[in-house]
């Protein structure tokens, strides 16, 4: 049946996203227990939710009758605190694709454009068509931001430039010097999202807050999440940091309660749970140099990782997926960034790297399947 009204034109040939497959779906699909299944697909921490966090869920979860605060008063207030910032610096999201969603609707229009790198979060172009605007997209330069173009793109349609710093899906990060030259060149009049959904992995991360803290860069806003290190995936939490006004105008576009009750309590109390952060970079690090290491040894091409995945090329993409989740192991095809020969795997304990890596080492060196 074809609908019987007319739809947002911006809906046509609007993909829907795609997210990693989840464990239950896979081990229904292929008759085996959930347990038996890792999923190295969406970049979640593999060590869990932080224990402070489902202590206080716990608690909040007794006031489940009533509306969550519709401000995020006490979690905002302690996140300003941490970032020493104030409070009107920050807007919570549901999650920080929430926020990408709120930047389209707040800036982009039919005949403007937003700007973005080859191989960049796949979110991006689509909250800019969404909007009815158009995603120009600047080749990249060794898999990563290539700032240079992406400045001598901008038009005077340009209204927003996404900068994913680390990058999903490939992990690279931008040069400090780099992203702070561009931020000084792109014109005030054009907004410059840096989406650091991946920053706490970093041993010393470029801090942009100061930036913020001045007050002189209100076109600037960067994006964060509860969704990576913090292990809250589950519980949609993100938040965005800019100047005051900014954040006023983007207050109207947020729903009155977008982020509930359990994910207001569990972020503020992950906030203070230092132990888990350490705990999770350091398994990262070590994870990342594992697969690094192998990679290396098995002559396979890879993209060095900032993040808490790593890009790696294997021959044919979707295959390789197919093959590893056989054996009970998901990791995420990146066919639709135009990477085929690509898949991108996220760091996991390190009993599930190694699982990983022997199942992918017995896959490529299948010659049944290399010929396939
Ligand atoms: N930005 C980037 C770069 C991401 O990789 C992701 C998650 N895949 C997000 C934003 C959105 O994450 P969330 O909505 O869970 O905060």
């Amino acid at each position: 049946m074809s609908l019987p009204f007319a739809l947002n034109p911006a809906l046509a040939g609007l993909p829907v996203y795609q997210p990693g497959r989840p464990i239950e779906e896979v081990a229904r699909e292929l008759g085996l227990p959930e347990r038996g299944i890792v999923k190295m697909a969406s970049n979640e921490n593999p060590l869990g939710p932080s224990p402070l966090a489902l202590a206080a869920l716990k608690r909040a979860a007794r006031k489940l009758n009533l509306y969550p605060d519709g401000n995020a008063f006490y979690f905002k207030q302690r996140l300003a605190a941490k970032l020493k910032l104030e409070p009107a610096h920050l807007i919570p999201g549901n999650g920080s694709n929430d926020l990408l969603e709120f930047l389209a609707h707040a800036l982009l229009a039919p005949g403007t454009e937003a700007l973005m790198s080859e191989y960049s979060f796949v979110v991006y172009p689509m909250v800019t068509r969404l909007l009815g605007a158009n995603p120009v997209i600047v080749p990249a330069r060794a898999y990563g931001h290539n700032l240079v173009a992406m400045r001598q793109a901008i038009t005077p349609r340009t209204k927003l430039i996404f900068v994913g710093n680390p990058n999903n899906p490939t992990g690279t990060l931008a040069p400090a010097r780099q992203l702070r030259e561009f931020l000084d060149q792109v014109p005030p009049r054009v907004v410059v999202a840096v989406d650091e959904a991946y920053i706490e992995f970093l041993e010393k991360p470029l801090d942009l807050l100061p930036l913020i803290r001045r007050g002189n860069k209100p076109n600037l806003i960067l994006l964060r999440t509860f969704s990576k290190i913090y292990g809250l995936a589950g519980l949609r939490l993100g938040y965005g940091i800019a100047h005051p006004e900014f954040i006023a105008a983007l207050e109207k576009i947020r729903q009155p309660f977008n982020v509930n009750s359990l994910a207001q309590a569990a972020g503020l109390a992950a906030l203070d749970d230092e132990q888990h952060v350490r705990k999770t970079r350091q398994n990262n690090l070590a994870g990342l140099n594992l697969f690094a290491a192998a990679f290396r040894e098995m002559g396979i091409e890879f993209v060095p990782s900032s993040a808490n995945f790593i890009l790696v090329k294997v021959g044919q993409g979707r295959s390789v997926f197919a093959a590893l989740q056989a054996r009970g192991i998901i990791v995420r095809p990146v066919d639709i960034y135009q990477l085929p020969q690509w898949i991108r795997i996220s760091i996991g304990t390190p009993r599930e790297n190694q699982r990983c890596l022997s199942a992918l080492k017995a896959i490529l060196s299948d010659r049944d399947f290399a010929r396939r």
